[in-house]
């Protein structure tokens, strides 16, 4: 396949869109883009500035920092995918732990922190060849996307995925806790006023309770090829 095209995969937390992303990206030689860790950075600035805690979250503080908060991907040769850095430090592992996870779909809910992620995000995309992942990259991002998919898959596997790659991680986590957070999280993505999670018109829909990643992989190639 000659032309580039851009690629927008959403769908529910843990539904291994990053993993299938990031095979897709490999395979085209495409940029790929995780949008989750985008949202994830903003949050980790909040908290440690204390902006967002478990009961409080001053947002109108976050929102005058915006300016302030600087995003860089760069590529890891050893990883083979590029690290997310928040003005200058790497903050790859720790945008990933279950307290950042508790609450970023707060921070992602304000209008003002979406505006500026939606148009780093265009402007990364904006010469296609690219695979980007998330909640709206389909309906918001890149509207006109030549493919774009919805992936689910049950709560129960989505939540063990998440608690396998944190216990691998070595992190301290208990699976009910998990499967709280997935739960709790895809509720208030899918019911924000702003860009909510829902399927765009045109995406493929893709179940993959049961379907490993290789078969996942062919299918969702043949239909590049296809295009
Ligand atoms: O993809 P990941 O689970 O890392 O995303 C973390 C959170 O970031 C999501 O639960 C959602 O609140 C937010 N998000 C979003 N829009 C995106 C990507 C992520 O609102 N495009």
């Amino acid at each position: 396949m000659e032309k580039l095209i851009t690629i927008a995969i959403d769908g529910f937390s843990s539904t291994g869109k990053s993993t299938l992303a990031k095979q897709l990206a490999k395979r085209l030689s495409y940029i790929y883009v995780d949008t989750g860790a985008m949202y994830r950075a903003v949050t980790l600035f909040a908290m440690e500035n204390k902006f967002i805690t478990s009961d409080t979250f001053y947002f109108e503080k976050l929102e005058k920092e915006l300016p302030n908060i600087v995003l860089d991907f760069k590529f890891n040769i050893d990883l083979g995918f590029a690290e997310i850095y928040l003005n200058g430090l790497n903050v790859e592992n720790k945008i990933r732990s279950l307290a950042v996870s508790k609450q970023v779909s707060k921070v992602s809910a304000i209008s003002s922190v979406r505006r500026k992620l939606v148009i780093e995000q265009q402007e990364m995309g904006k010469n296609k060849g690219i695979v980007m992942d998330g909640r709206d990259i389909g309906t918001v991002v890149f509207p006109d996307a030549e493919l774009k998919i919805f992936m689910t898959a049950s709560a129960d596997v989505r939540a063990e995925r998440r608690y396998n790659e944190l216990i691998d991680k070595g992190d301290n986590v208990n699976y009910e806790e998990i499967l709280k957070n997935v739960v709790e999280r895809d509720l208030l993505d899918s019911t924000r006023e702003d860009s909510p999670l829902i399927k765009a018109k045109d995406a493929i829909e893709i179940d993959n309770s049961d379907l490993s990643i290789e078969a996942q992989f062919d299918q969702i190639y043949s239909l590049i090829q296809n295009i």
